[in-house]
């Protein structure tokens, strides 16, 4: 479990905002052990690939974005969901494709869940105080929707083991990925903390 692994991609947003050391900064204080790392503009069918790696992703996400609107009062877009996820896709490939992005991947005991907590809900509206999304960004569904583009959220983080596992393999060779050891790794992991004293 310590050996988890998630992807997490800084979105053009991101890099626009010149918010990359602190990403990276905000997940290495955490404990997390950055193993690979590329920046690249990502073409239309890589980013279309990437988001239905899980089959019921559009579902999913088509699902958030109407119960977010109704929760707020609103009248959703699309009142179905594959419709309303695959207008999101869409968006999504324009977005993702606009400039380069800074692809990652993390290594750490529960990674997956613990970058999803630094990194904050979807919709930056909402998202946490003290989370990427809820300190750097203001985006929401419905400015988003208005004009037509995705909710610039900054970043990417995989939702769940099985989704990083499927992500990393398509973002990344294996041999791009470096297995070595971080001297931290102890204080946080071993049972024994010996060597410390002199
Ligand atoms: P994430 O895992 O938190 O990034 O969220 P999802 O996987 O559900 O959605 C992927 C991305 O699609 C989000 O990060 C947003 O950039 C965008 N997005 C999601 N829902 C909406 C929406 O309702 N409207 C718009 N315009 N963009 C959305
Ligand atoms: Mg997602």
């Amino acid at each position: 479990m310590r050996r988890e692994q998630t992807l997490v991609i800084i979105k053009p947003d991101g890099i626009q905002r010149t918010l990359i050391g602190e990403i990276i900064h905000r997940l290495e204080r955490i404990g997390l052990k950055l193993v690979a790392m590329k920046m690249l503009v990502p073409d239309k069918k890589h980013v279309e690939k990437h988001y239905t790696l899980d089959p019921e992703w559009i579902e999913k996400v088509g699902q958030k974005t109407i119960d977010s609107y109704k929760s707020k009062g609103h009248k959703p877009i699309d009142t179905d969901p594959i419709s309303a996820g695959k207008r999101i896709l869409g968006i999504l490939v324009h977005y993702m494709t606009f400039g380069p992005v800074v692809a990652m991947v993390w290594q750490g005991g529960h990674a997956v869940e613990i970058v999803r907590k630094l990194v904050g809900g979807t919709e930056p509206l909402t998202s946490d105080v003290g989370t990427i999304r809820g300190d750097f960004v203001l985006d929401s569904y419905m400015i988003a929707d208005i004009s037509g583009r995705g909710v610039r959220n900054l970043l990417h983080a995989s939702s769940s083991v099985a989704d990083a596992q499927k992500e990393i393999e398509l973002w990344f060779d294996k041999k791009e990925i470096v297995n070595y050891r971080l001297v931290q790794e102890q204080i946080l992991y071993d049972v024994n903390l010996d060597g410390i004293l002199e």
